[in-house]
């Protein structure tokens, strides 16, 4: 589904990642952990293309969607290429980023039927399913501000689902939530797991990262450090690095 090689990134001169591979299959679920400043964000933010690289290549479902050639030169897809190849990929954000003047529903239908151009009758009875699906059809007329972060944050996976994505990217979805609400949000994360999307979830959630991921990176400094199963990084991590990390984490 991903396969993303030698990622490079700078920032005002700085290394943000430092040729980061990410490999993520069928039905995988990728946790991404590391301290703040590692280059989570910036990582998943490449792999979309919401943040171009410096170097290195990603394929997303075989498409080749960003390429470096012989001489260094960093070529992306053709723009509608590109368009579509993001189409497939959902993402969630750590602040919800809902559109705060329309309804739940209206934030659910705004891109399929203004980006996609897909029928409002098409989309509706899927959107009915999602909204359902979050636990949250008795408030499809409501405004985000009327909700609280965790509903809010059931919206933004909705909405990104409505969109129906190969696969969905998550950028510590829980992390600007009360802790009473970010039970809720793990719930939904866990049962889309559970119906086999392919995710890929930056997390500070160890828990979560332990029993719902199938695999583990973990990045410090632009690097991956150490990648591999829950098992490995959780009960048995090589590196120092790792291990320091994890201890400060429980
Ligand atoms: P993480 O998500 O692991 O906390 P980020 O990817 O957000 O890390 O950031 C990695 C580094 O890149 C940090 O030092 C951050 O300050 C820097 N950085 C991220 N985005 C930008 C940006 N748009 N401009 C300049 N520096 C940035
Ligand atoms: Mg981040």
């Amino acid at each position: 589904m991903i396969n993303a090689h030698g990622i490079r990134k700078q920032f005002h001169g700085q290394n943000v990642l430092s040729g980061i591979d990410v490999e993520v299959e069928q039905g995988d679920v990728l946790a991404i952990i590391g301290p703040s400043g590692s280059g989570k964000s910036t990582l998943l933010r490449c792999l979309n293309r919401l943040e171009e690289v410096d170097g290195g290549w990603i394929q997303i479902e075989g498409d080749m969607f960003v390429q470096e050639n012989d001489i260094g030169e960093v070529i992306y897809a053709p723009k509608e290429k590109s368009k579509e190849i993001q189409g497939r990929m959902g993402m969630v954000f750590q602040q919800f980023n809902l559109f705060p003047h329309m309804t739940v529903m209206g934030n659910l239908l705004e891109a399929p039927i203004h980006v996609k151009k897909q029928p409002k009758e098409e989309i509706l009875p899927l959107a009915e399913d999602l909204l359902a699906r979050v636990g949250l059809s008795d408030k499809k007329d409501a405004y985000p501000s009327q909700l609280s972060g965790g509903q809010q944050q059931r919206v933004a996976i909705a909405r990104a689902l409505a969109m129906q994505p190969d696969i969905m990217l998550f950028d510590e979805p829980t992390s600007a939530l009360d802790p009473e609400l970010t039970g809720e949000v793990l719930h939904t994360m866990r049962e889309l797991a559970e119906e086999h999307m392919t995710m890929v979830v930056v997390t500070h959630e160890m828990n979560f990262a332990r029993e719902v991921a199938n695999k583990v990176l973990f990045m410090a400094d632009g690097n991956v450090v150490e990648a591999g199963t829950p098992e490995e990084i959780f009960d048995h991590p090589q590196r120092q690095r790792t291990q320091d990390f994890l201890r400060n984490m429980l």
